[in-house]
């Protein structure tokens, strides 16, 4: 089977070493094996997503030397596309609308939080009446779109397994994600479903992404088992650290592509800091 690698990062700022990192191991694993690698934009959150950095991440990959197959995908052109797999979901009775605000939802810091770090939601809108769900959408009100999880999880018959690429396989438990959002009030999908999608859609056969993610996958496995996706490999790698070993984030304007291009590197040199 040919290898299908991809970077996928979201325009939300400038590519720092740490994504440069990510593509590249990506870019290696295609090349090595004479594979593909994609690259896609994961703009689908129109409150932190911008245009300019969409084109600022192909001229910084250019510029390091990574060129990528075919046609760059853009989830933002492709709505219809995550709202059919919501509909699909929804069919069989897997999402209901939640209309709590963050004020409603928000707990002590005590309290259980998903891996994303959001409050583990309690389930205030899980037991609503259809009666009602429909009066407060026709009011206007607005809502999100959330997992039922117990069901999603006994619709499911095989066990899930998350295993990495080089370690033995585990169990999944994607229910430390509680009901999670699938669709936000004011983004279209949220980035789980959008993901999961499109590395089945693209036939994406080896992830491989940062370590911050791997909890992820363990409702990746959930979302592919629902929607009788394959199921790609999973290699997550470690995180880039700066000097204090804080790991490197956008507020790290000096480790952007950008600005080191700026300061004299070359391409070279920059994949030569970041190989090791
Ligand atoms: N778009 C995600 C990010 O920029 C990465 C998605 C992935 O690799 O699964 O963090």
């Amino acid at each position: 089977m040919s290898i299908v690698t991809r970077f996928a990062p979201s325009p939300t700022g400038h590519l720092h070493l740490g994504h440069a990192f990510s593509a590249l191991i990506a870019w290696r694993r295609a090349r090595a094996a004479g594979g593909r690698f994609l690259l896609r934009l994961e703009d689908i959150d129109p409150t932190r997503c911008r245009p300019e950095f969409a084109t600022a991440i192909l001229e910084d990959l250019a510029w390091l030397g990574l060129d990528w197959d075919g046609e760059v995908r853009v989830q933002s052109g492709h709505l219809a596309e995550y709202r059919a797999v919501l509909d699909a979901l929804a069919t069989r009775g897997l999402l209901y609308p939640c209309f709590c605000t963050r004020a409603d939802i928000q707990q002590s810091a005590a309290a259980p939080h998903t891996p994303d770090g959001a409050p583990l939601y309690p389930g205030t809108c899980r037991s609503l009446s259809a009666d009602e769900r429909a009066a407060r959408i026709a009011a206007g009100e607005r809502y999100a779109l959330r997992l039922d999880m117990a069901r999603a999880l006994s619709a499911v018959s095989q066990s899930l397994t998350c295993g990495e690429e080089s370690e033995a396989t585990i169990v999944c438990h994607p229910e430390q994600f509680g009901d999670v959002v699938l669709a936000r009030k004011d983004a279209p999908a949220s980035y789980h479903l959008c993901v999961t999608h499109d590395d089945a859609l693209q036939g994406v056969t080896l992830i491989t992404r940062g370590a911050d993610l791997k909890p992820a996958t363990h409702l990746h496995r959930l979302l592919q088992a629902l929607m009788g996706w394959p199921v790609p490999a999973y290699a997550h790698h470690a995180l880039l650290t700066d000097a204090s070993g804080r790991r490197l984030a956008k507020r790290d304007h000096a480790m952007t592509l950008r600005e080191l291009r700026a300061q004299g590197h070359s391409p070279e040199a920059v994949r030569l800091r970041i190989s090791g």
